[in-house]
């Protein structure tokens, strides 16, 4: 109890930026950020790979054009850093978490910069069917071994277009899709599949995250947002549907 009241009465003396820790939030919880460019002018998205592990140039060249087209920004670009992740075994939820935090360049509200932070190290997911996970507002793993172990015989979909369409999936759920921290007006979550689409041709089905996906889609998978996706993120943006849990929310928000 002494503890208690001396450490509230020292709580005076930090200054705010000590008092006011960083949040996280969850998927999803900058999605007005993105949507809104009153604040965030740029959007850059930190790409940190282990030896090996790199994401392909597609992926990485269709990841700034899907956010292009959802997110209204002056700029979306990437950058690249060669990681060393420090980590052996599988990866749980909070390890990735705390790994981001400890690896990111900057944070992700940066004066008009917002950042969104992917990783690709080496080894697997302790649920080891996930390909790809985001923990928080910004932060996603991509798990390339178990992409490339989830390949059918033929290749078909090859693990390159595996990568391609789950990182724009994980990207999906940064922006709250689907219904993470909204509720659509129209109904296509997966009642079986919370937070995924219903439509086996948007990327947000819940299979491009699962290693059964090659059993699951043969031949070409979706990586692009569908209308419902898309349409969810325009009336977000139009204020048409309300965004719950947001990190920051622009004038005049009423939430
Ligand atoms: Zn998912």
């Amino acid at each position: 109890m002494i503890l208690i009241l001396s450490s509230a009465s020292l709580s005076g003396c930090f200054s705010s930026e000590e008092i006011l820790e960083e949040r996280y939030g969850v998927p999803g919880g900058l999605v007005l950020a993105c949507l809104d460019s009153s604040q965030y002018k740029k959007l850059v998205v930190e790409v940190d790979y282990e030896e090996n592990q790199k994401p392909t140039q597609e992926t990485l060249d269709l990841m700034i054009e899907r956010l292009e087209s959802a997110c209204e920004k002056e700029s979306v670009s990437y950058e690249l850093y060669l990681t060393d992740f420090n980590h052996d075994g599988s990866w749980s939820d909070e390890e990735i978490r705390f790994k981001g935090r400890e690896t990111r360049q900057k944070n992700a509200m940066d004066g008009d910069e917002l950042r969104f932070h992917l990783m690709f190290p080496s080894g697997y997911h302790s649920n080891e069917n996930v390909l790809g996970v985001a923990v928080d507002a910004t932060t996603v793993m991509v798990f390339n071994d178990r992409i490339k172990e989830s390949e059918n015989l033929i290749r078909r979909p090859s693990w390159q277009d595996i990568e391609t369409s789950v990182t724009i999936h994980e990207l999906g759920h940064l922006l709250g899709l689907v219904n993470l921290v909204y509720t659509s007006d129209v109904d296509h979550e997966d009642p079986d599949h919370p937070g995924h689409s219903s439509n086996e041709e948007s990327v947000m089905y819940w299979a491009i995250e699962s290693s059964d996906i090659s059993n699951i889609i043969f031949g070409t998978l979706p990586n692009d947002f569908d209308i419902d996706d898309k349409n969810d993120l325009q009336k977000l943006k139009d204020r048409i549907l309300k965004a719950d849990n947001q990190l920051w929310y622009p004038d005049n928000y009423h939430q």
